[in-house]
């Protein structure tokens, strides 16, 4: 018999803010624990939360970047549950009226190669809804410890419907939906730092069977790739279990990367475990049309309209723009260079093959580099009106420009690497050449075209780059063919 998997991703994105969803303390990353806490955080008796204006904003620009249906009315209710993670053991969620509901992410799945862009497609999902975040337990030998730090930290919860089919598929969403929160500035999701979490949902049934199969969800997945390893085990592991005559359960299972196994957790809690009801210290928000206006007005290009576009109007390549399109910080540098010269995939080019490889070298991100915009559409501009090379702008330009933030142009004039177009200068340097090379001269006459490269290679050093090599090329044959 054969198996069909389905994945719905439940991911969790910490909204960049300045302070906690519901109080004035800040957010922050590895500080001294238990110092981003007040009484809200703790939740003593008496605190009222205040509800952070710029987590709600935020959550309605990823709404709007994720094409859901922005609620009219939102509001907050609380899922009960006694951890010791939750100091008012109640968790600040919503349950009924979400900020968003629906809405789709285009994905592009990996390619047949490297080389190759993959088929794009559409991931359906079924809401977003903001919410505060738990601490964290660290567990030793013997006893536990709790960090209220990131306690109160604003999450937007993305849940897709189970549509997704294979681990690849719940990859390229993870990579997609990240690109949109960058391209929102929503936040880097570095899942490392527990920007991004995802729980997985999968389940697996015989194809042909109309109901889908018994959901078993995972977590303490660390990275992205994390998510898609810890998918090909489970759904192997269901499929292997139910051909072995087995039955599955609804459980939470937890990923172990070391191993490379799920591992059973607990038996999933049901939404009415939790008794919902709505939050009464929170008054509901009202989003009237005034307020998404001007927050539809920050949404930018999407990031695979932006690839279309770059391929439409500038044909380049996949490989190009699979290296571009994740930062829109690099695209707009692109995007600028290619209008100052007119030349866009030259400018392509050059920042993929030689601007970024050298800012890797010295572990430096663009806006520490001393490089413009105005720095590459410089050089691309000398090299196209034939001032100087392309190898002359790979060895004696680039490297310089880029060490000392000098303009192409100054530099070129200050080292004297201008192209040599001067015929009553490169004559006598080919002749000469031509009279030391008698082989490969003889080999042109009699038909080896190739070996011209070898007298050209003879004119360019002579001449340390700077000949213009089309110029070289029609001169040192017009002077054989006299000699022929
Ligand atoms: P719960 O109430 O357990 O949180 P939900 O219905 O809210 O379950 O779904 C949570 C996630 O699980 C969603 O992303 C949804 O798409 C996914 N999901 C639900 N049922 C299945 C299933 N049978 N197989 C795979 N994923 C599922
Ligand atoms: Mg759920």
């Amino acid at each position: 018999m054969e198996y069909e998997a389905f994945i719905g991703l439940e991911v969790h994105v910490q909204v960049r803010t300045q302070s906690k969803i519901f109080t004035s303390v800040g957010v922050g990353f590895g500080c001294e624990p238990n110092t981003l806490t007040d009484p809200v955080v703790l939740g003593f008796p008496g605190a009222l939360p205040v509800l952070n204006k710029e987590a709600v904003e935020k959550s309605i620009k990823v709404g709007m970047l994720l094409q859901s249906t922005i609620s009219e009315v939102t509001k907050w209710d609380r899922k009960n549950y006694f951890y010791p993670d939750s100091p008012k053991n109640y968790q600040i969620s919503q349950f009924d009226q979400p900020i968003c509901e629906g809405g789709k992410v285009e994905i592009e799945l990996p390619g047949p190669s490297r080389n190759v862009m993959g088929e794009h497609k559409w991931i359906e999902l079924t809401r977003a809804h903001l919410e505060e975040d738990v601490g964290k337990l660290n567990h030793f030998d013997n006893d536990s410890l709790v960090d209220y730090n990131r306690a109160g930290t604003p999450l937007l919860e993305i849940v897709t419907e189970p549509v997704l089919r294979t681990p690849d598929e719940a990859w390229a969403y993870l990579n997609a939906l990240r690109m949109l929160m960058v391209y929102g500035d929503i936040s880097d999701c570095d899942m490392e730092k527990g920007q991004m979490r995802c729980d997985a949902n999968v389940s697996v049934r015989p194809v042909g069977q109309e109901d889908l199969g018994v959901k078993v969800e995972i977590k303490n997945m660390n990275s992205i790739s994390g998510v898609r390893n810890a998918l090909v085990y489970e759904i192997e592991r269901q499929i292997q279990t139910l051909k072995g005559g087995g039955s599955l359960v609804q459980e939470t299972r937890g990923w172990d990367a070391s191993k490379n196994v799920t591992y059973h957790m607990r038996f999933k809690e049901e939404s009415h475990d939790y008794r919902y009801f709505p939050d009464p210290d929170l008054m509901p928000v009202r989003i009237d049309e005034d307020w998404r206006g001007r927050i539809s007005a920050t949404i930018p290009e999407r990031p695979y309209d932006r690839q279309r576009r770059y391929y439409d109007d500038f044909k380049l390549p996949f490989t190009i723009t699979s290296v571009l399109i994740p930062d829109p910080g690099l695209c707009e540098f692109f995007e600028e260079a290619a209008e100052a010269c007119n030349k866009p995939q030259q400018v392509a080019n050059w920042i993929v093959n030689n601007l970024l490889s050298e800012l890797g070298n010295d572990g430096l991100s663009l806006s520490e580099s001393k490089i413009t915009s105005a720095h590459i559409a410089g050089l691309v501009k000398l090299i196209e009106e034939g001032v100087i090379s392309k190898n002359i702008a790979k060895e004696e330009v680039f490297g310089e420009m880029f060490t000392s933030g000098e303009m192409p142009a100054a530099i070129v004039e200050a080292k004297g690497l201008k192209q040599s177009n001067d015929t009553g200068e490169l004559e006598p340097i080919c002749q000469k050449v031509i009279d030391a090379n008698p082989g490969p001269v003889e080999e042109i006459l009699c038909g080896n075209e190739k070996a011209i490269n070898f007298l050209k290679g003879q004119v360019m050093k002579a001449t340390r780059g700077k000949a213009n090599p089309a110029l070289v090329d029609q001169m040192l044959k017009a002077l054989i063919d006299k000699k022929g």
